[in-house]
């Protein structure tokens, strides 16, 4: 399927590897130019340079972080007007909610929820004059199944679906559709290094925590960035213009409700 996306420019956060890399990826191979962004530039020109090579498409670097004011005028100033904007930020840390403290519930807040919401204000209305626009947050399955020790992520990223829930419905005349992924386990840098931290706050080794997880899921399997990006690429595409305002899990049938 032609998704309809040749020449169009995306925004893509948090993208030098992981889930922001996989959409990074699939919109590039759908002949988009990308904007890519994270902190650490080694990683990100490492990305940039696989991008080029197997697509050809423009890809564009910004080292910076997201969740700073300054972050977010820097990747604004080198993509002022993306057609397409993918929402992500490092997760905040796991624990015991009652160790969390108030500048721990800032910094998930700022960066689940606010920095999502600061550049969907600063893009969309410019989508909306150019009658197209694709808005894809990335948020968890701990959304619709909650963790228990990921307290600051189901909190914050449920507040940042519930305001996508409200304007994405104002949106969606114009073309502009915004909605939110919900990965599962995938097979990236932050899911060892939440195993890593299970495992020793439940005082086991490593290799049997993640075994463990892999086990909960139906698909025998923990999913690949490429497939979540190929899902986002989707809901990026001319024909996804009627979708808006939802949450899609991609989880390998981890989510054990009939809806
Ligand atoms: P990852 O650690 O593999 O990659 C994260 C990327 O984000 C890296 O490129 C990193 O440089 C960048 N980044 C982190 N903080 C940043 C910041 N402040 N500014 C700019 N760039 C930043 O992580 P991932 O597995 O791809 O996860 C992406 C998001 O999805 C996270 O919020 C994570 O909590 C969430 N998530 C992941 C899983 C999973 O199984 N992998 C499951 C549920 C939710």
């Amino acid at each position: 399927m032609d998704l309809g996306l040749k020449g169009k420019t995306a925004l893509v956060c948090a993208a030098s590897k992981g889930l922001g890399k996989g959409c990074a990826f699939s919109l590039a191979r759908e002949g988009v130019n990308v904007t890519i962004l994270a902190r650490g530039r080694e990683a990100l020109e490492a990305t940039a340079d696989e991008i080029r090579k197997a697509t050809g498409v423009k890809v564009t670097v910004v080292a910076t972080d997201i969740t700073t004011e300054a972050g977010r005028k820097e990747a604004l100033a080198a993509c002022p007007s993306p057609d397409i904007l993918i929402n992500n930020a490092g997760g905040p840390p796991p624990g015991d909610f009652r160790e969390f403290t108030h500048d721990m519930w800032i910094a998930a807040l700022e960066a689940n929820m606010l920095t999502p919401i600061d550049l969907i204000k600063s893009t969309v209305d410019g989508m909306i004059a150019r009658k197209f626009g694709r808005i894809v947050n990335i948020t968890s399955s701990a959304v619709k199944s909650p963790v228990d020790i990921l307290g600051l992520s189901n909190g914050a990223r449920s507040g940042l679906t519930g305001f996508v829930a409200g304007v994405a419905r104002k949106t969606v005349a114009h073309n502009v559709t915004i909605n939110n992924l919900l990965p599962g386990l995938f097979d990236t840098d932050r899911l060892k290094s939440s195993s890593a931290a299970a495992a020793k706050m439940q005082g086991k080794p490593v290799e049997e925590v993640h075994a463990t997880r892999k086990n909960t899921v139906p698909a025998g399997r923990f999913g690949h960035p490429d497939e979540f990006g190929d899902a986002c690429a989707y809901l990026c595409s001319k024909q996804a213009g009627y979708i808006t305002g939802m949450n899609f899990l991609i989880d390998g049938g981890a989510y054990p409700g009939t809806f």
